[in-house]
């Protein structure tokens, strides 16, 4: 995923001001790194100086600051100009928007509890601050004088989109309504502010608490040594010393439960994972209900039916029935899929039972996993052990995933060992852009730490603009379990994918060439956002460059060619479980953001209401639950707006990624005429033109959805 749209809500959440009688700015300590811009190359955050105590004062003075400057446009006696009004709205912020971007990077990456403190308090002031600007009637006033006037006012193309865009902001954050309106409205984005911090801070402790504890190193069947090592590492640090704990990542579906022979394990490490969040001291089922609630109040107060049609409107699907329609599209073909996969399976297992002389079971939730291994070593015989040793960190990042880039694109990359860092483990790459000159800064922050959320993600610590003469400096994080030290990282293919994947993201940030920070690298619409990094994954598995990066990590050997081709031949095996836990999730969260105001569930309904909405959309097969229950559904409840009516994104950024595999296919593939063009007509555009219009210039027609429907093996149809 990419938290820059996030980071931009909030930071668009930071573009505002209380009201414009502005008390005067408390001063900021000039001992405070965030008093002024950063000297450090690429404008680097001082990460050695800023401590936790400096977040707060830095946002408070910061906004402070942002209301004066937005004070000095509404009270300009000149008329307003693009310059004097849109351009100085742009500039304005940049304190605060220094010390949120760190504060908000690393509230994800390496949280503690100061920062969780400061995050509850300050989520509901830079909400009511950003309401402060977008609800100014003066401001809008000067917003909509120059947006009736915009044709004459002989505007270059991203200037001008740049002036509807603020118009379109105003509008949606509530510009047009009544004061009365306006304040319930404040009142409301405090609220869900407030509840989505919340979200956020209750899964993580959620996630860390139901983490499985094991008695026995012998439970552990199944798992390699460095795992069972990694497992007794976290029982001391929990102070379990002797025993084993089994970590939980925030998906349903958990690494281990493809390899744990002990099925009680499986079903235990399961039901910790999928009974997250549903009672107890971390229930988050309220919070739920009250998020969903306040979204629904809102779209009603903005004018919209539903939250659904708030978002969608903004983003490239427009409307809540072109996504339904996608999704419909796809849920029977997927299921039928997956249904046939469970039948593989389910036969494995009554051959197996049969020939120990035990009973048969039926396939389970936690056994699909186990079994798929066993299928997948069968039809293609290989398991991911046979692999993960050709797949360590260091060489699928450099030999992999820049070696694709440099091939590509003429990049070059050096790490950088003399920039402040917040965690030992994270490195720093110099970009080297193709003519020589200085591109920006790559961040590689791998490893999983309890202090950092699940998933993995790219967020921007510096976003390129002309304006600000800003070069971007980006990060990627991932979740990979770290193993014991002086062990080497072997990653799983998934892992290798997602290292692929996140730096698709980095790439978008990287190649942004735009004049506002607005339209910078990867601020454009959440179904678009998933394009870039969904297309790159494709290098993991082009040939020359799974060739120089797939080597024994102790041999150095190549990886052998036959099971190198069992890999790429392996990339349809589970697909119909992918795609259905997938638009599972999906559906789940357009569901509770389709309904209208009063037809939101109560906290004791969520659990029934999860399963009709996975009953009526024929996705409800138990052996393949949602990637994300409600409980701890991070994407959708645990921001503002993140991507709550929009995970959705990914499938339909898909199609667009698909498309633009199959035209490298049809077009020479890695190449670097190829790789400029894109880079040229889609990588450097941020969001300077509109997300259709960009992909049909560089890909000269509209989207197709065959590349995608025959990527995941989805053309056979329903049964
Ligand atoms: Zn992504």
């Amino acid at each position: 995923m990419s938290t820059s749209k996030l980071a931009a809500a909030l930071l668009t959440a930071a573009l505002g001001t209380m009201t414009m009688n502005a008390i005067a700015a408390p001063a900021l300590s000039p001992d405070n790194p965030f008093a002024r811009e950063s000297t450090l190359p690429f404008k680097w955050p001082p990460l050695d100086k800023i401590k936790n105590e400096h977040y707060v004062p830095a946002m408070e003075a910061g906004m402070a600051e942002q209301r004066q400057e937005v004070a000095e446009i509404v009270n300009n006696k000149a008329a307003p100009t693009f310059e004097n009004t849109i351009v100085a709205l742009e500039r304005s912020g940049q304190m605060l928007n220094r010390a949120a971007t760190v504060f908000f990077a690393l509230s994800s990456s390496n949280t503690n509890p100061d920062i969780e403190k400061a995050q509850t308090d300050m989520a509901p002031k830079l909400s009511a601050h950003s309401d402060g600007i977008y609800l100014d009637a003066a401001l809008f006033a000067r917003v909509k004088k120059l947006y009736d006037q915009r044709q004459s006012l002989k505007l270059d193309p991203e200037s001008l989109r740049l002036l509807e865009r603020y118009h379109t902001n105003f509008v949606r954050a509530g510009a047009n309504l009544s004061d009365a309106q306006k304040q319930e409205l404040r009142a409301l984005n405090e609220k869900i502010s407030s509840k989505t911090t919340e979200f956020r801070q209750l899964v993580l402790k959620g996630d860390n608490a139901a983490a499985v504890v094991v008695d026995t190193k012998a439970e552990l069947d199944g798992l390699s040594d460095a795992q069972i090592a990694t497992a007794a590492e976290a029982a001391k640090t929990r102070g379990k010393e002797g025993k084993y704990v089994l970590t939980l990542l925030n998906t349903t579906g958990q690494p281990p439960l493809a390899q744990l022979k002990n099925r009680a394990v499986r079903e235990r490490l399961y039901k910790a994972s999928a009974g997250r969040g549903w009672s107890g001291e971390f229930d988050t089922t309220k919070l739920i209900a009250d998020i969903v609630k306040l979204r629904a109040d809102r779209a009603k107060l903005l004018g919209y039916p539903t939250h659904a049609a708030y978002v969608l409107e903004d983003e490239t699907a427009l409307t809540a029935e072109a996504v339904n329609g996608m999704l419909n599209q796809l849920a029977p073909a997927a299921v039928a899929n997956a249904k046939r996969e469970a039948a593989d399976m389910q036969q494995l297992i009554d051959e197996q039972a049969k020939a120990n002389g035990t009973p048969s079971f039926q396939l389970q939730a936690w056994d699909w996993d186990f079994y798929a291994e066993q299928v997948r070593a069968r039809k293609y015989a290989y398991d991911d052990a046979q692999v993960r040793p050709y797949f360590e960190l260091n060489r699928v990042l450099v030999d992999g995933v820049l070696f694709a880039a440099q091939e590509l694109y003429g990049l070059k990359f050096t790490e950088r060992k003399d920039l402040p860092i917040y965690q030992e483990d994270v490195r720093v790459f110099e970009v080297t852009d193709r003519d020589g000159s200085q591109l920006g800064l790559f961040l590689f922050d791998p490893y999983a730490r309890s202090n950092k959320r699940g998933g993995a993600w790219m967020n921007s610590f510096v976003e390129q603009s002309r304006l600000f003469g800003n070069k971007p400096v980006v990060t990627n994080t991932l979740n990979i379990p770290k193993p014991p030290a002086g062990q080497p990282t072997l990653l799983t293919w998934d892992e290798v994918t997602t290292t692929f994947h996140e730096f698709g993201h980095a790439i978008h940030g990287l190649f942004s060439s735009v004049q506002y920070p607005q339209f910078s690298g990867t601020n454009v619409p959440r179904d678009f956002v998933e394009y870039p990094s969904q297309y790159n994954e494709m290098w993991a598995t082009e040939p020359r460059v799974l060739a120089n990066y797939a080597k024994h990590h102790q041999t150095g050997a190549s990886m052998p060619k036959a099971l190198m081709d069992k890999v790429l031949a392996a990339q349809k095996f589970n697909q119909g479980y992918a795609t259905t836990e997938y638009l599972a999730a999906a559906i789940l969260d357009q569901r509770y953001h389709q309904l209208a105001p009063g037809k939101t569930p109560a906290a004791s309904d969520i659990a029934a209401f999860e399963a009709n909405a996975l009953k009526s959309a024929q996705v409800d097969f138990a052996p393949v639950p949602p990637r994300y229950r409600s409980t701890y559904f991070l994407h959708i409840f645990s921001s503002p707006i993140g991507y709550s009516a929009g995970y959705y994104a990914y499938i339909w950024s898909e199609v667009l990624a698909r498309d633009t595999e199959h035209w490298f296919k049809t077009h020479g593939g890695l190449k670097r005429e190829n790789g400029d063009l894109l880079r040229s007509k889609v990588l450097s555009k941020g969001f300077s033109a509109d997300a259709l219009t960009i992909f049909r210039d560089f890909y000269g027609k509209s989207p197709e959805i065959g590349p995608l429907l025959e990527a995941r093996g989805l053309t056979g149809g329903a049964e």
